[in-house]
């Protein structure tokens, strides 16, 4: 872990990018391929990067996949995965956005109705690593908010199968269809159709920088979430904070990704160095150290002048994950300017919010928490303002509606409104 001043650190902020150019260049090239020759492309790529021998008729899983996976699931694996799923609805139910309409003091009508959109296309990682919890974070939320048909892209393995597991929370979580494809080429595929997969409104979900890239590149087409960048996780530690249990905390996000970011904040430099000293003791005996290793020596300690310092510090960089290891934590949350998701005390691991906690764990990342949300049903419906104004509410807004037409320049719009005001005749307007 290198040693950083508050300065030190700040300057780091402006660098974060969520894909380098080559592998923009190298996605797009993929998203125009696929836009082009639709499946054929699909299938070339599909076969290039991920199953060799995967045919045609095999892009689309068979529909009863999912169900069979979830059945044969063992016990336990099942039971997690159901529990985590009840908490994760639970959470998202309180966030489903719902139709308002009022009656303004003169008697115009107002509101905004909510749609659900109509087909999304989540993104699953896949290849060397299977994520069900995953498959929860991005489906559950679109199933809660309405969404008629939810797609599923996931990268097949090399023999051509989804995980089980992934079909299984699949099934859980109400997936429609699972599409066998991943990469550049899934999300093209996704967003401007083919033949045997259906252009969506919305794609969601995180993969890898090539994922990102491609998202990027149909962001004019489609809907997209965030661009995820690699894992991010701050925690600000105070008083009485335990140095194994922050380790822990850090070596978690480290052991996701050599370009995770992970880092410690603290007004306390004796705990800073006794972190230090911990992530070298656990990380001696964790399996995916030569991963972890590397992150950790990019990752940084920061020793800040105060606790309020250190706080206000990690909502400037607004990282992905913001772990707040202090006294009174649901106090300084109140101060925290940005973050994917905040984890208030030692009993709040990011770890709980990746699986079961019930907070959704597709976060923004790259300090894109200060202007994107995590992800939610709010991401998954389309809102439509109307307004319904009644003979007497005119006086409300047409005064102020004529004025400023006319000092715009668009004597028409004044005139359209200037009819409402006096309708023809003094008599019964039109329909
Ligand atoms: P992935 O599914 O994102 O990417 C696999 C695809 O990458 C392949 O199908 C292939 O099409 C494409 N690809 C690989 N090399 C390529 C190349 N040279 N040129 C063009 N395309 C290429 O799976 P992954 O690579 O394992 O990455 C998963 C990422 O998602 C990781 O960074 C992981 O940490 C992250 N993740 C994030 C979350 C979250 O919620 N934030 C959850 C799970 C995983």
């Amino acid at each position: 872990m290198r040693r950083l001043t508050p300065a030190q650190l700040l300057a780091e902020l402006d660098r974060r990018q969520p894909f380098a150019p080559e592998v923009r260049e190298a996605a797009g090239a993929i998203v125009d391929d696929v836009r082009r020759r639709g499946d054929e492309a699909l299938l070339e790529y599909t076969r290039r990067w991920d199953a060799p021998s995967l045919a045609r008729e095999e892009l689309l899983l068979p529909p009863e996949a999912p169900a069979r996976a979830l059945a044969g699931l063992p016990g336990a694996l099942r039971a997690a995965l159901e529990q985590a799923a009840a908490r994760i609805a639970a959470y998202h139910r309180r966030f489903v956005p719902e139709s308002v309409a009022w009656t303004d003091e003169a008697g115009n009508r107002l509101g905004r109705v909510v749609r659900p959109l109509d087909r999304v296309g989540l993104y699953v990682p896949g290849g060397r690593a299977a994520y069900p919890s995953t498959v929860l974070m991005a489906a559950l939320p679109a199933r809660l908010a309405g969404v008629r048909e939810i797609l599923l892209a996931t990268p097949p393995r090399p023999d051509g199968t989804v995980p089980p597991v992934v079909l299984a929370a699949a099934a859980l979580a109400g997936v429609d269809r699972v599409i066998r494809a991943g990469g550049a080429q899934a999300v093209a595929a996704l967003a401007y159709g083919t033949e045997t997969v259906p252009a969506v409104d919305k794609i969601a979900g995180p993969g890898n920088a090539y994922v990102t890239a491609a998202k990027a590149a149909v962001a004019h087409r489609v809907g997209i979430d965030s661009l995820a960048g690699p894992s991010e996780i701050v925690v600000v530690a105070g008083d009485g904070a335990d140095p194994a249990w922050v380790a822990a905390d850090l070596l978690a996000q480290a052991e996701h990704d050599p370009l995770a970011v992970v880092g410690c904040l603290s007004p306390d430099g004796a705990l800073l160095e006794a972190v230090a000293a911990e992530l070298d003791r656990q990380l001696a005996g964790t399996p995916r150290a030569a991963i972890a290793a590397a992150a950790l020596e990019r990752g940084f300690l920061v020793q800040t002048a105060s606790l309020a310092q250190a706080v206000e510090l990690a909502g400037r960089l607004a990282p992905e994950h913001l772990s707040l290891q202090v006294r009174d934590p649901e106090r300084w949350l109140g101060q925290v300017r940005a973050a994917g998701a905040v984890f208030l005390g030692p009993y709040a691991p990011v770890a709980a919010g990746d699986y079961a906690a019930g907070t959704n764990h597709i976060l923004p990342t790259g300090g894109a928490a200060r202007f994107q949300a995590a992800l939610g049903p709010e991401a998954f419906v389309r809102t439509i303002p109307f307004f319904a104004g009644s003979r007497e509410g005119v006086r409300a807004w047409a005064p102020a509606a004529r004025t400023l037409a006319e000092a715009e320049g668009l004597p028409a719009h004044a005139a359209s409104v200037a009819l409402r005001e006096e309708p023809a005749g003094g008599g019964e307007p039109g329909p």
